[in-house]
């Protein structure tokens, strides 16, 4: 399993619960917008965290953590982690998993075998605008798929998206939020270009306005539980 780091706290990535966030390296997508270019891109000369390092660091945290998000990248890439999974559910904590919902077969078996406790899938675009969204190839099939999968699951879950201006319309928001509802959560992320991007090019869009984005939530929150620009 490669590791690329680790953020030993957080109170907001996993809804109700104090957890620790591993982040996989891997991508299958190239979402020009993402920010996570050292886990997409993978260095082979690149620092890894070890293993056992991560599950020492996990046994000493038993008591003040309560769970363990898996990001990437795309974990589900990894073909080891269902035995990660495994390992940290062993000891006692719950595992949130970030996903891209390409990879339907590895999600549902996952849910399965009661690996995970949560899943956070990104819905990147309608779906007519996955490759523009992705900078990849996508079957919009295994997607749906996946957002099928997470809602039929009974194990908890969001969906989100970034939105971003170059790719999106403020009007893609209600195009997602019919396609994918109804559904529990569905969290607005705005884009942001104050990191480094894939694409370069990026830095220089302007995110949406705030209060626009607020307007079309308004909108759409009919169709959730829970909906919300976070
Ligand atoms: S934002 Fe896109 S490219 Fe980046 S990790 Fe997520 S799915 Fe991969």
């Amino acid at each position: 399993m490669k590791i690329g780091g680790l953020q030993k706290t957080t109170l907001i990535d996993y809804p109700g619960e104090i957890a620790c966030i591993v982040f996989l390296i891997g991508c299958n997508f190239r979402c020009p917008f993402c920010y996570s270019k050292e886990l997409v891109e993978e260095d082979p000369n690149g620092l890894f965290l070890d293993e056992e390092d991560f599950f020492s660091f996990l046994k000493k945290r038993k008591g003040q953590l309560d769970a363990c998000v898996i990001c990437g990248g795309e974990p589900t890439l990894n073909k080891e982690i269902f035995d990660f999974c495994k390992r940290i559910k062993s000891l006692d904590y719950k595992v949130k998993l970030d996903t891209n919902g390409s990879n339907p077969e590895v999600l549902k078996k996952l849910i399965k075998e009661n690996l995970i406790d949560y899943v956070a899938m990104d819905v990147k675009a309608p779906f007519s605008k996955y490759d523009k969204a992705t900078g990849a190839k996508v079957d919009v099939f295994k997607i749906k798929e996946s957002i099928n999968i997470i809602k039929d699951s009974g194990v908890d879950y969001e969906f989100r998206t970034t939105i971003v201006p170059q790719i999106h319309t403020l009007n893609d928001l209600k195009k997602i939020a019919l396609e994918i509802s109804p559904a529990k959560r569905y969290f607005i992320q705005n884009f942001r270009n104050d990191k480094d991007l894939i694409d370069p090019d990026f830095k220089s869009v302007i995110p949406f306005n705030e209060f626009e984005i607020q307007k079309v939530i308004n909108e759409i929150k009919q169709y959730f539980e829970i909906c919300y620009l976070r």
